[in-house]
């Protein structure tokens, strides 16, 4: 997978390599789908949701250019594989995780790896952030939005960067934002799709 579908493109980060050949990523699916883990695809992880595709995962990380000491919040923890990657590189990793089944399991994947000391998972609405933790270095939205969260931009710190997918429900480009002397300044990176970001409570399916 880390030759095929990731050096053979463009992800060139030896510590997002050495992270994405690490973490087993089958250990975040059910038996059934184990001969797809490896897939160069996204693949369902119960509840309409999915786990990405492992090149969109390392895209994303390295999008970020990570110090082992960096502050990140990951919203949409999801299966738990792109938070257990995140946890490789970095000293700890906050993640928040809207539907608590998902978030649970995520957790019980995360303590049997033995990352369990390293991810501070909340079961909320991340599209608020987490503003107790703030300001963060860096955002890392696995979730698709028409527009990039008021309460995210707030909670990035001085030149911290958000990745984010942005855009309709059926298309969306990944943009990464540098928030430079409080403004934002957008850079669009690729075509991408994801699933959609639960903006209220009450339209989580
Ligand atoms: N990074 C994940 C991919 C998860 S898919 C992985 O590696 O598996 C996107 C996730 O975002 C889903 O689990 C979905 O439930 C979650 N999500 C959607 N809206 C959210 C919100 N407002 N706050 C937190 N999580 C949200």
């Amino acid at each position: 997978m880390v030759q095929t579908q990731l050096i053979s493109r463009d992800i060139i980060d030896k510590e997002v390599l050495r992270a994405m050949g690490k973490v087993p990523r089958h250990s975040f699916l059910p038996v059934e789908l184990w001969d797809r883990a490896y897939d160069d695809a996204p693949v369902p992880i119960g509840e309409g949701q999915t786990i990405s595709q492992p090149y969109i995962v390392a895209y994303m990380i390295q999008a970020l250019s990570l110090k082992r000491e960096d502050k990140i919040l990951e919203v949409g923890t999801g299966s738990g594989y792109q938070t257990a990657v995140l946890a490789e590189i970095l000293e700890k990793i906050y993640t928040t995780e809207i539907r608590p089944e998902l978030a649970r399991k995520a957790m019980t994947r995360l303590n049997e790896l033995g990352y369990g000391d390293k991810v501070k998972i909340r079961i909320a609405n991340g599209g608020l952030g987490n503003e107790d933790e703030a300001p963060f270095n860096g955002i890392i939205v696995t979730a698709a939005t028409f527009d990039i969260p008021r309460q995210l931009v707030e909670q990035l710190a001085e030149e911290g960067k958000i990745i984010i997918p942005v855009g309709s429900a059926e298309q969306q480009i990944l943009i990464r934002a540098t928030k430079i002397k409080g403004k934002l300044i957008e850079e669009k990176l690729l075509s991408c799709i994801f699933v959609p970001l639960v903006r209220k409570e009450c339209d989580k399916n």
